[in-house]
Order: C-alpha cells, then structure tokens, then sequence
C-alpha cells in the first residue's frame, strides 16, 4: 500500500512514522526546498501547478491525501483528473479554505460561531464594525493561519485605521468571543461511515499559536463532550468525510461555540501518539486506506507543550520525567513550530507539577494551564 501525501511537514512526518508499522509506504509532494518527511521518505519537490510532477507523484499510489488544508484545489481536480483518489473529499478543503464558506456551513448545521460579516470594502468594514460591534478581529477569509492574517479592532482609533488601510482583500470581521477556554475534538471517519472521537482536549494559545494542549480536558462534563462529538458526527457526515477532521472550539457561558474546522490531522491531538488507544495519525491512515478504526480513548492524564522558535537543549528535555521528545529536524526561527513534548502522568497533581517544570524550561511563564 503506497500513499502519497500532498504536503511534508511535520504532520506529514508523523502520519509517516505511525504508518510504518502497518507496512504502509508513503510518497511526498512538497514545493519547498527542505522540509521535514526528506529524512524518512521520497518526496516530490515541485510546484502545484506542475501538472506532470502531480502525475508522477499520482503514478502507482494508492490513496492521496494531504496534511495542510491550504492545499491549492487546482492541484486536486488536476490529480483526480489523472484517477487518483483524495481523501478527505475535495468538498472539505472548498469549505474550510474560506473563513466565510466555512462558518456558513457550520450555521447551515446548526453549529454556533461568533458573529461574522463579510467585508470586501473600506465601507463594508465600515457597517460591519457598526454591525458587530467592538472588539472585533478582522481575518482574511483564506491563507489565514496560526494568527496569520489577522488583526484585533479594540478601539474605535484601531477600526478607523482598519477602514483606511483595507486593501479590498476578502475577509471576515469577527465579534471577539470572551471564552473561558479554547477547546478542540478531533474526529476520524472510515470508509464504511463509522466514527470515533477522541476526549476534549484543552487548548492555551500564544500570539495566535498553540503553546499547550492538556487531555482529557480539566472540568469537561459527558454533556460538553456529547455536544462536541454530536457537532462532529454532522460535520463529518455532511461532507461524506474520510480521515481526521478537527474542530476547534470557545467555551462560551458553558456552551461550545465553534472557531473553524481543520480537515486533517492536528497540533492538538499530538498527545494521542503516545497517549491514546491509537494515535490521530494511525486513525487518520487507518480511515483513508479503508481498515477498520481504532480506539480512540486516553490512557491517563496527558500535556503537550509546543517547542516554538530556538527550543531548549535535547538533554534537558530528555531529563524530565515521563517527556517524550519529539523534533520535527526544522531549523530555528521566531514563531516557528520546531517540535513538541508530551507528559505523561497518572493523576493531574502528578501532571500539574510535572507540566510546571516542563513550561519552566520552554520559557513559557504565562497562562494558567492547571485544572481550574
Ligand atoms: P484562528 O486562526 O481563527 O484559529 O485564530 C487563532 C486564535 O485567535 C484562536 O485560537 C483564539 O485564541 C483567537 N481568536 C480567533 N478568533 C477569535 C474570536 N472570534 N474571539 C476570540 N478569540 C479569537
């Protein structure tokens, strides 16, 4: 069994590793000049648009998929043109490559966001600020990520600025959710239509980037759960869905409100490696490839914690008790997911002290990432 993967970063490293012991071989497609399956497996180093590299990428390969959801959909029809067969569907990287198509799906199933209105115009931001309101944030609709193409409208000053510096790029205004806390479900669909949820995971951001996630998640009830894995189960079967799917949550007065959907596997689901009945990853090619699913309940109490920008010496990380260390064999540079660490502990007291140490070492000083 031959799977190509469009797209060799770090996901695309650890849907690789957790593949190996199933047999499975894996071919990469990534324009880039270094990335990070080069180490474990062939790659294909070529653009997009290059509709002969895609063939020869396509050629003996069994299933395509694909480990980033900005995946250029040319690239897709142009592949499937060619026989090759994508999971996910298509239909899930149309809907959640714009902030705008996306949202209205979710509303279409019944799914709460925050309040959004398109903005194409200075004007239209103008009546969308009216609208919603401040604070806001302004987002593009597409190629947003990690923070990336987004500012915060706190004051009225910040919403003129805004009005006078609009390019006319699409994008979404957003009224400002006051969570109590970022949560997020991840999801996996099989070929014959069952699904598995994993438990809550409890997500803390920095700058816009995922510093730490923590499962099962402190304080989360069966009902808050059911809800997720309820959403979960549309989502997934509202696209004919195939593989992992996320869905990052605000916790809002007790009720789940959904920021966006990621149509693949997750930063935060990075713990199920070693922390769950089967890994995100081995479920995700478990789901494309057609096999039965695996369990995807927690064994203990689980961190995670990013290493972003120049990361702590190997030993000192390795010298902490229950770390698993895993690096990416990407070159430091500011904002930059290099790597992560998973604890692992038998209660959360034991968890919370170990996950102090852990922080203090990374240099992440801040958040209150115990059980409250
Ligand atoms: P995004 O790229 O849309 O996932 O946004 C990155 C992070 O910005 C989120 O994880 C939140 O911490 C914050 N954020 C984004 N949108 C909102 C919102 N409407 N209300 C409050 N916080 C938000």
């Amino acid at each position: 069994m031959i799977l190509g993967v469009l797209g060799g970063g770090q996901l695309g490293r650890m849907l690789a590793l957790a593949g190996y012991p199933l047999g499975m071989r894996f071919r990469f497609f990534d324009p880039a000049d270094e990335v990070c399956v080069d180490d474990i497996a062939p790659r294909v180093r070529a653009a997009y648009e290059d509709v002969d590299a895609l063939a020869q990428f396509a050629d003996g390969v069994d299933v395509v998929t694909y480990e980033f959801e900005n995946v250029p959909v040319d690239a897709v029809r142009a592949l499937e043109a060619r026989g090759a067969r994508l999971l996910p569907p298509l239909v899930a990287l149309d809907v959640s490559q714009d902030r705008l198509t996306e949202k209205q799906f979710l509303n279409g199933l019944g799914i709460a966001t925050a309040p959004f209105a398109a903005v194409d115009s200075a004007e239209g931001l103008r009546s969308a600020v009216a609208t919603l309101g401040l604070p806001a944030i302004l987002k593009t609709r597409r190629m947003g990520y990690d923070g990336k193409g987004q500012a915060v409208l706190r004051s009225d000053a910040d919403a003129e600025a805004a009005i006078a510096a609009f390019d006319g790029t699409p994008s979404i205004l957003e009224g400002v959710v006051p969570f109590a806390r970022e949560l997020s479900v991840i999801a996996v669909r099989g070929l014959d239509g069952a699904v598995v949820c994993y438990p809550l995971v409890q997500n803390w951001h920095h700058d816009g980037i995922l510093r730490v996630s923590r499962t099962p998640s402190p304080v989360v009830n069966a009902l808050m759960q059911a809800d997720a894995e309820y959403a979960a189960r549309r989502v997934l079967e509202a696209l004919d869905y195939v593989g992992v799917l996320t869905i990052e949550w605000f916790e809002h007065e007790g009720r789940l409100v959904a920021n966006e959907i990621a149509p693949r596997v997750h930063n935060s689901g990075h713990w199920t490696i070693e922390g769950a009945a089967t890994s995100q990853f081995e479920n995700h090619l478990r789901a494309v490839t057609g096999l039965p699913l695996g369990l995807p309940q927690a064994l203990g109490v689980w961190a995670m914690v990013n290493l972003v920008g120049t990361p702590p010496p190997l030993e000192t990380l390795a010298s902490l008790s229950g770390a698993h260390v895993h690096m990416y064999g990407k070159a430091p540079r500011t904002s930059r997911k290099v790597g992560h660490v998973t604890l692992c502990a038998v209660d959360e007291g034991y968890l919370d002290a170990r996950l102090a140490e852990l922080l203090h070492v990374v240099g992440i000083e801040t958040g209150n990432t115990a059980r409250a």
